[in-house]
């Protein structure tokens, strides 16, 4: 690290957890982050003025002057571009060390693996139950640390599911696509509901990249913001689940 990172970082080199050599492992770190909206605008800037070396970065949506209410990468000059864009611009105007890999167009299972087997962490911060489920296959796949968060009306939540033996995966959470409860463009959400979730998963992202701490693994953390109320409700890997399930016969199947 030279002088100019060392004084940029100073602030979380002094923590006794992350020190120098934690902020090189941030540095050294591989970040992909789907979706650029209302989550993943503080995810990807808290992650970026952090210090995480490369994100990668995936939206195929464009600007619309109904995002800017709540998705603060993003600005009036933006409406009609790539979110993607203007994410890369922003992000580098933060922090000019960070490597950043953008992609605008909806990723196929294949690059999604593929992408997914290069990165340390995965982040979802998309408001459809499609992605998310397919999200979720690939990362217990190939054993990889997923932090999902979503918010809609005022409440919100956030889990992490490492994807170790044993441990739940974001299936064994939603059975069936039924069960959930639609996006923000439906129902509406107040505005810095997002940044309260976002700026949790990005807390998480750092603790499991430092190696520090105990995160959300097995535990969904609920809030409702109407009444500033949060609960954690502890979660079991389910036996039955089609993705991770020992028990399960469509897994048998694949
Ligand atoms: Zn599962």
């Amino acid at each position: 690290m030279n002088d100019e990172e060392l004084l940029r970082y100073s602030r979380q080199i002094m923590l006794p957890q992350v020190d120098v050599a934690g902020q090189e492992k941030l540095q050294a770190s591989r970040v992909l982050i789907i979706g650029l909206g209302g989550l993943g605008s503080p995810v990807a800037m808290y992650l970026a003025a952090a210090g995480v070396g490369q994100l990668v970065l995936v939206d195929h949506d464009k600007v619309d002057l109904s995002n800017l209410q709540r998705q603060i990468l993003h600005s009036q000059q933006d409406i009609g571009h790539h979110k993607i864009t203007s994410a890369a611009d922003r992000l580098t105007k933060l922090n000019p060390h960070l490597q950043i890999t953008a992609l605008d167009h909806k990723l196929s299972d294949k690059e999604l693996r593929e992408i997914t087997q290069n990165v340390d962490v995965v982040v979802d911060a998309t408001d459809n139950f499609e992605t998310r489920f397919a999200i979720n296959r690939v990362c217990v796949e190939t054993a990889t640390p997923l932090v999902s968060g979503s918010a809609i009306r005022m409440e919100g939540q956030v889990s992490v599911f490492l994807n170790r033996p044993g441990t739940p995966c974001y299936r064994c959470l939603y059975r069936e696509e039924g069960e959930l409860d639609g996006s923000c463009s439906e129902n509406g959400v107040l505005a810095p509901v997002v940044g309260i979730i976002g700026s949790i998963q990005a807390t998480e992202v750092l603790k499991i990249l430092l190696n520090i701490g105990s995160t959300l693994d097995g535990k969904l953390l609920l809030l409702d913001a109407l009444h500033m109320e949060w609960r954690t409700l502890a979660l079991k890997q389910d036996d039955e689940c089609p993705v991770c399930g020992t028990r399960s016969t469509e897994r048998r199947a694949h």
